[in-house]
């Protein structure tokens, strides 16, 4: 332990030594992180990332935990996670800490009688991470509705536009600059409560019916494929008048799930990991499950499918560690 570091820590919240990350993130895996720190007063964030960076040590923000695997080995440097749960909704704009819950924000929006955010109620995590991953689900994500995110980039606290953001599928310019998200500002659409209400349960039974229940998992584990770089390869098996292409060729995207699918993986096990017999995108944890297990399916799913269909598939999830 550097008694330095943890003594200054404390100064800026509640802090644990080698805390496992298991116990923080949704697939229930990970080995410790050194220093785990927890931050309930937000006015510290900004003296305290400035401090880290002028140390020279490493750290990393933790939401909800669910985007994310953690290496069994656990992190070298400092796990934080701010209590920023604050917001406040004014006529169509919502203002949010990054700390916020995704599905109660989308939740109280949708009580507020606005509309644009409905499909938040089915995404676990937290605002700071959604905003970071361009979360996104039922054809909408999060770029359709942030206005303004202020985040602390490179030692300054600055506000970005929706723009300036650089969101793309799944990417946003926070992965290139590791900023810290703080605050983000939404802009949605007056609608009414009761119809907001009926598409929320919609989108919560959708997800029952076709994401795996009752083990912990990450979410999906690959990107989907863009459509048309990769459609060579895949019409090479498939006709193009097959209902499946037809679909993939709509959204621009093809289902990295349904590419599991066809390479025969679903339901493969490796120790206590398996790719789900539900949902060819998602690895569930049987219960014990390392890291290492999930970066070993990791590896043969992207093989298996490189192998079947010539194409790469890209994780969607931060490995840590
Ligand atoms: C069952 C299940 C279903 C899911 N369904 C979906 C879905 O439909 N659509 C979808 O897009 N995702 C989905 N996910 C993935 C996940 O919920 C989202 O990516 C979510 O937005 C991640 O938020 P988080 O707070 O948990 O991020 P974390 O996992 O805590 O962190 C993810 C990354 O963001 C960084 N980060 C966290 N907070 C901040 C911050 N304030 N500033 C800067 N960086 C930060 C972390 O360091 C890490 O690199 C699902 C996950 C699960 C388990």
């Amino acid at each position: 332990m550097n008694d330095q570091l943890y003594t200054m820590l404390r100064t800026f919240g509640k802090v644990r030594l080698s805390e496992p990350l298991s116990k923080h993130t949704t697939f229930k895996i990970g080995g410790p992180a050194d220093y785990f720190l927890v931050v309930e007063d937000s006015s510290k964030r900004i003296d305290l990332l400035k401090w880290l960076d002028s140390e020279a040590v490493d750290y990393v923000m933790l939401g909800g935990g669910s985007n994310m695997l953690v290496r069994d080995e656990g992190y070298r440097g400092v796990a934080i996670v701010t209590k920023d749960e604050t917001y406040d909704i004014k006529g169509t704009t919502v203002q949010t800490g990054a700390g916020v819950v995704t599905v109660k924000l989308a939740n109280e929006t949708v009580k507020a009688g606005l509309t644009g955010f409905e499909w938040g109620v089915g995404v676990p995590g937290t605002i700071g991470g959604a905003v970071r991953g361009n979360a996104g689900a039922m054809g909408r994500e999060m770029k359709d509705s942030v206005k303004e995110v202020e985040a602390y980039i490179d030692g300054d606290v600055v506000r970005l536009s929706n723009q300036e953001c650089g969101f793309g599928y799944r990417h946003s310019i926070f992965k290139e600059n590791k900023g810290v998200i703080l605050r983000v500002w939404l802009e949605l659409e007056k609608g009414d409560a009761k119809a907001g209400m009926a598409q929320a349960l919609g989108v919560l039974q959708f997800r029952n019916k076709t994401q795996p229940k009752g083990f912990a998992s990450t979410g999906c584990i690959f990107k989907n494929v863009d459509f048309e770089s990769s459609k060579t390869q895949l019409l090479t098996h498939f006709d193009e008048q097959d209902e499946k292409i037809q679909q993939f060729l709509r959204v621009g995207k093809i289902s990295a799930g349904w590419l599991v699918e066809q390479a025969g993986l679903k339901g493969e096990k490796q120790g206590k990991a398996q790719v789900s017999e539900v949902h060819g995108n998602f690895i569930v944890n049987l219960g014990g499950a390392a890291a290492i297990d999930v970066l070993t399916l990791i590896e043969k799913i992207k093989t298996a499918v490189y192998n079947t269909f010539d194409i790469e598939l890209e994780e969607e999830i931060q490995v840590v560690g």
